[in-house]
């Protein structure tokens, strides 16, 4: 929040919100859109605002949702994972959680400058459920379904706005065309952005599940990844 009385309207603050919450009011002093912000705290942390304007509030929920999928220095209450989300798939050579057979999801939603309001993941959740998918129990969005088979979320979180946030899930591998095609259709509904990624595990013989279907429907891509190699003991049989 900003302290209104000791703002002098200078600007300094607005380009820094990824939001685009901040303005200045007629009364010539900077102003925050609380729907727009993401409590992300970055007027705060790094604006330099001259006369210390800016302040830190002790969020309740459901607000607080905001400022845990914002920041990294805040982990989620039921699952202890900071910020947005999980590793996703870059530590699974440790993890296993992506097995032979199984396609994983992860769909990145939301940009600085773009965000949305959870009842938009809620939407691409509850399409992908009709498709049996397993939601990450680890997520930080998971833990806010009220119905994990449904892909609900709670109601008091669904007008929240956050910065990003990444549903994650599993598939097995026939299913894969049908999750594809409920993600195009479910795509037209949402209010943001989002891109896809997958994991999958290469074949005996060096090819790649999936990749054939993605070359006859010409869905274009782009193969490779980010692993953390030898980073300790696979806690799963792959
Ligand atoms: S940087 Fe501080 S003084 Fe300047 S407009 Fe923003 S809140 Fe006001
Ligand atoms: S907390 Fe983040 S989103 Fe909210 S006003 Fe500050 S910079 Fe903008």
């Amino acid at each position: 929040m900003i302290i209104i009385e000791s703002c002098v309207g200078c600007t300094k603050c607005v380009p820094y919100c990824p939001s685009s919450a901040i303005s200045l009011g007629k009364d010539r002093k900077a102003h925050i859109d609380r729907h727009k912000c993401i409590e992300c705290t970055v007027c705060f942390n790094n604006a330099g605002c001259p006369v210390n304007a800016f302040q830190l509030e002790e969020l309740e929920f459901p607000r607080s949702v905001r400022e845990v999928f914002a920041t990294v220095y805040k982990a989620h209450k039921d699952t202890n994972v900071p910020g947005r989300g999980t590793e996703e798939m870059k530590t699974n050579d440790v993890t296993g959680r992506f097995r032979p057979g199984m396609v994983g999801f992860s769909c990145d939603m939301g940009r600085p400058g773009v965000g949305l309001e959870l009842r938009d993941a809620e939407k691409l959740c509850m399409a992908l459920a009709k498709h049996g998918v397993e939601f990450e129990p680890l997520n930080p969005l998971t833990s806010l379904m009220s119905d994990k088979k449904t892909g609900k979320l709670r109601d008091d979180v669904l007008g929240e706005r956050v910065h990003s946030c990444i549903p994650e899930f599993t598939i097995n591998e026939e299913r894969f065309p049908e999750v594809l095609e409920a993600l195009k259709k479910v795509s037209k509904e949402i209010n943001t952005v989002f891109s896809l990624g997958l994991c999958v595990k290469i074949n005996e013989d060096g090819s790649v599940p999936i990749m054939k279907y993605l070359d006859d429907n010409k869905i274009p891509y782009y193969p490779g990844g980010k692993t953390n190699i030898g980073i300790g003991v696979p806690l799963a049989k792959f």
